[in-house]
């Protein structure tokens, strides 16, 4: 079978024509400019190859409500050239079953179905770089819910020692994209976080932020697994082990399982070489696909 997938980003859109065993057979990618400039190459792409569905993995925040009169559309994304974009009807041309969903739940599904840690039924998927995005699987199912979730805007306990003590979400002062997103390291510290020793304070207080997000999804979702991507994860190596560390104190033994005894066993890094999102696209297309066959 033959599959479509896009990956919206805000820095770039990929698309690929991929099969349903996860191979990666096409790929290009187009900048993300305005609708009007970067649609039609992608369009272009996908003509002509014989795609049965598309499966569309965006930033959001996006409409996922197939009630609603705007489902399909970015909506309030401070990308203004995007807002109020019908992303999924500018593809209907293609004529084959869509599915839509945020990039996120893009990336929790690929590595749910792709990755070295598949088959799980309660992961979670945390994005680090331009901003902070968190796709859920609960109970084998992606979480929807009213829009879907915005895990990068819950709100955190400030690190006593943080000399940004005021995030810089225009929002929350006090959210985690606000205080550990690529743009806020950048904010604190005067550099990128590439540019950022290994043994810089600035790593303690990102892994306590990711830790204390990490533990509030743990109380409410239960996850088996939590996966790290985004650019920021690039920094693994010397982020993990912090994340691990900071995981436990915070936790402080409230909740005692092997994985939360052993939490390099449950906070890992993505596992697919960056491509988990856009195969993640594939089998949400794949979904939207069966859906129909089913109706
Ligand atoms: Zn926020």
């Amino acid at each position: 079978m033959i599959l479509g997938a896009i990956e919206g980003g805000g820095t770039k859109m990929v698309c690929a024509i991929t099969d349903e065993k996860g191979n990666i057979l096409e790929k290009m990618s187009v900048p993300t400019l305005s609708p009007e400039e970067t649609i039609p190459p992608m369009l272009e792409f996908f003509k002509g190859k014989n795609i049965e569905c598309l499966g569309i993995a965006c930033f959001g925040p996006i409409d996922l409500n197939e009630e609603s009169k705007t489902y399909g559309y970015i909506t309030t994304t401070p990308k203004t050239r995007w807002m109020n974009f019908d992303f999924v009807g500018a593809f209907r041309e293609l004529n084959v079953p869509i599915g839509f969903d945020t990039d996120v739940n893009g990336s929790v599904i690929g590595e749910a179905t792709f990755g070295k840690y598949k088959g799980f039924k309660d992961g979670i998927y945390i994005t680090i770089g331009t901003g902070i995005g968190i796709g859920v699987i609960s109970g084998g199912n992606l979480v929807h819910g009213m829009l879907h979730p915005e895990g990068g805007h819950m709100l955190l306990v400030t690190h006593q020692e943080d000399p940004m003590p005021k995030g810089i979400c225009p929002f929350h002062p006090n959210c985690f994209e606000g205080y550990a997103s690529g743009p806020s390291i950048k904010a604190r510290w005067g550099k990128n976080g590439a540019e950022i020793e290994d043994d810089a304070f600035a790593w303690e207080l990102e892994s306590y932020y990711v830790a204390q997000a990490i533990v509030n999804m743990l109380m409410i979702l239960s996850p088996e697994i939590v996966i790290l991507g985004g650019g920021v994860s690039h920094k693994k190596d010397v982020l993990l082990p912090l994340i691990h560390k900071n995981f436990k104190k915070l936790l402080n033994g409230y909740i005692k399982t092997e994985k939360t005894e052993n939490p390099e066993k449950f906070i890992v890094a993505q596992s697919m070489d960056d491509n988990q999102g856009i195969l993640g696209a594939a089998i949400i297309g794949l979904n939207a696909y069966n859906q129909k066959q089913q109706k």
